[in-house]
């Protein structure tokens, strides 16, 4: 059997590892590229085998970094099925026709101001060609076995968002676990990652494989951050990812406001994306930590804006309120609007609560700026800007450690890493080999390993 890395090598984004065996060819996730402008380009780059003989596309989760580039596929001609959890599927839906609607506006953009260096340039997908996609969809269970030739997999928790797998795929006689993006131990929301089976070979992911989670509690630094709102009689307006962090954040603040005596304030979900997000991670309640009576109390918290009148009715709102919407990095949505409108007010906070990546209008403004350009319009800065760092969905390199001792694994197994920037891959490396004896290399881009 053959394993070749076409992406999630020396980066997060575009996760795809293709499988060879003598009769079968499947690819582990089929993810966008994104972030910078040379990995973007691989976007647009034909995939270094032929699709035709594609028999199958197993998914590990719906986030785009590992989903997003399948309607590419579909617009190349692929019509197999993808084996995925059932929650992904429909957070696929969701995620997938947002990324088309996205790349069509884009382009649309890119047209307008003649900024692409083609004459007309085309969205990679559109919106369409995303729901089309969805027919291709074959959703199953964790631990349901599915086969395609000589190839036979099943799926197992791991934490990170909802519907998030590892996969493990046997062939050939061999055991292959693919990690997916793996959560942490403590999640507020999720339920830890399943151990792993005994296994020939892992491709492990790195994303915090040289970073430790702070320590600090989310309920306690977001109770102090709406006690000081209320002080100043203003307005928390939090920019966020719509699948995860929202619903996080909603489970947070409507626990603090029933048991720990802060002050009922309205909160107000102004995304609607997020909207359905949460509306699918209700009605997979079980698949989480949480019981029914925690998402009826998220739900009675908050004031679900799906329109755009909604939405502009939260500025008749006078007294303290809470706003989440998107994007996460402030580099786009409804966030921008409430920005607009309340930056420059001194009694305004905003609290990033995820990773912002360089040259995002939120990693702006957490150095410090003292203006921020939205829509054509310089904003000036008076509103305070805070960041709590606790509620990430990746387990750092000490939880990546504590699977693996509780997992049934050789205690020579060969490991690939993958998902993780340089100094993550070589971090979490040097921290495997310095305390383990798994065989680890990093993987790297177009390389094919035979087993
Ligand atoms: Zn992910």
């Amino acid at each position: 059997m053959k394993i070749t890395f076409l992406g999630g090598t020396e980066t997060v984004t575009g996760s795809k590892y293709l499988i060879e065996t003598n009769s079968t060819t499947v690819l582990i996730d089929c993810g966008l590229y994104q972030g910078y402008k040379n990995l973007r380009e691989r976007n647009r780059q034909e995939l270094p085998f032929d699709i035709s003989k594609l028999d199958a596309i197993f998914l590990t989760h719906a986030h785009l970094d590992h989903s997003g580039y399948i309607p590419v596929l579909y617009k190349q001609g692929y019509r197999g099925p993808i084996y995925t959890h059932h929650a992904t599927k429909e957070l696929c839906k969701v995620l997938l026709m947002d990324s088309g609607h996205i790349q069509e506006a884009d382009t649309r953009f890119y047209k307008k101001y003649k900024l692409s260096k083609h004459i007309d340039p085309q969205p990679l997908y559109d919106s369409a060609t995303a729901e089309k996609t969805m027919e291709l969809f074959k959703s199953v269970d964790y631990s349901e076995t599915f086969s395609i030739g000589d190839i036979k997999a099943h799926l197992q928790s791991a934490g990170h968002i909802l519907g998030a797998a590892s996969i493990i795929l046997e062939a050939e006689g061999k055991t292959i676990g693919f990690s997916g993006d793996v959560g942490r131990s403590d999640d507020v929301f999720m339920k830890p990652p399943e151990p792993l089976p005994e296994l020939d070979l892992l491709l492990l992911e790195s994303t915090y494989g040289n970073r430790r989670h702070e320590d600090s509690d989310p309920f306690t630094q977001l109770a102090d951050i709406i006690k000081e709102t209320i002080k100043d009689g203003g307005v928390l307006l939090i920019p966020s990812f719509a699948v995860g962090r929202a619903q996080s954040l909603q489970h947070i603040l409507a626990t603090l406001m029933k048991e720990d005596g802060i002050p009922r304030l309205p909160i107000y979900l102004d995304s609607p994306m997020a909207i359905s997000v949460s509306d699918i991670y209700s009605r997979y309640q079980h698949e989480t930590r949480l019981d029914k009576q925690d998402f009826d109390k998220m739900s009675a918290a908050t004031t679900y804006t799906r329109d755009v009148e909604e939405s502009k009715a939260i500025t008749t709102q006078q007294y303290p309120h809470i706003i989440i919407a998107g994007s996460g990095m402030a580099t786009g949505g409804r966030i921008l609007h409430h920005f607009k409108r309340l930056l420059s007010n001194h009694r305004t906070r905003v609290l990033f609560t995820g990773y912002q990546a360089g040259g995002t209008r939120g990693a702006k403004m957490i150095d410090g700026v003292d203006h921020v350009k939205i829509h054509g319009q310089w904003i000036r800065i008076k509103a305070k800007v805070e960041v709590m760092n606790g509620l990430s969905g990746h387990a750092d390199y000490v939880d990546l450690m504590n699977w693996l001792k509780q997992s049934s694994l050789r205690s020579t197994m060969p490991i690939q890493l993958v998902h993780g920037d340089p100094n993550a891959l070589e971090a979490m490396r040097d921290h495997l080999r310095q305390n383990t004896l798994y065989d680890v290399k990093i993987a790297t881009y177009k390389s094919t390993i035979t087993l």
